[in-house]
């Protein structure tokens, strides 16, 4: 049986500011299996993106164990957790985050440098994963000659790129109008139909409503964990 892409075992992260300690998760539980698509919501100061920082192996946890596709991430040293983010995560942020002289084909070859194959592998890695988001015909556009929902789409080839076992998108559409945003959220959602995990930070109803799970956080503990309420949007 293949292990769960995410094991997240009774974790707690508290922040030593010195003055006060800061307990931004608390007791924290819950796996996440291959070919789920979760959101996880909860208002400002929960611990939304602590929790994000922690699955994206950015962070430690004070106390507690995290299993990221059966790899325990204790214990690592940085260097350690670049490897696995670069081996198993895909990244989408809520300001793109793309490289603003590069065209999109470069930015999404970027997260390949390190990767021990041919330039030409690469880039045709590269222009399949832009081809997948719908953008073949964009690939040498610097991102301001881009959309807000065309740079999103270019972010989300680069995640692609790397073959990630989980991809993790930190309030992706907070940058979006309504269509680009579902736009973005079919998108996401074909990606996951065909097979690729999916983890979603948002503040949105709405785009939580496009994930079969929703976990939600208060003051950094989780108080609930349930299929979404409406019916996921097809
Ligand atoms: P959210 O993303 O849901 O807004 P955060 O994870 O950013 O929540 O923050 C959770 C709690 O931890 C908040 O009380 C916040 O002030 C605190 N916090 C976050 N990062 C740090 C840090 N680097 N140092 C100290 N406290 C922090
Ligand atoms: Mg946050």
């Amino acid at each position: 049986m293949t292990a769960p892409v995410v094991q997240i075992i009774d974790v707690h992260r508290i922040y030593d500011t010195g003055a006060v300690q800061v307990h931004a998760l608390r007791r924290v539980s819950f796996d996440i299996e291959a070919g789920e698509m979760v959101a996880i919501m909860g208002p400002s100061g929960s611990g939304k993106s602590t929790l994000m920082h922690t699955l994206g192996c950015l962070d430690r946890p004070t106390r507690g164990s995290y299993l990221l596709a059966g790899e325990d991430v204790a214990g690592r040293s940085d260097d350690e957790l670049a490897q696995l983010r670069n081996r198993y995560l895909g990244f989408v942020f809520q300001e793109f985050n793309l490289l603003p002289s590069m065209h999109a084909l470069d930015n999404v070859i970027l997260p390949l440098t390190y990767r021990p194959m041919a330039a030409r592998e690469r880039r045709e890695r590269a222009e399949r994963a832009l081809q997948q988001v719908g953008l073949a015909d964009r690939m040498h556009h610097r991102p301001n000659q881009l959309s807000g929902g065309q740079k999103q789409r270019a972010a989300v080839a680069r995640s692609l790129a790397t073959d990630p076992s989980l991809l993790l998108a930190d309030e992706p559409t907070g940058n979006l109008d309504t269509r680009a945003q579902e736009d973005l959220m079919r998108l996401l959602t074909a990606l996951n139909r065909d097979g690729m995990t999916v983890v979603i930070v948002t503040h949105e109803e709405d785009v939580a409503a496009h994930c079969r799970r929703v976990i939600r956080l208060l003051d950094g503990e989780i108080v609930s964990d349930e299929p979404a309420r409406v019916g996921a949007k097809p």
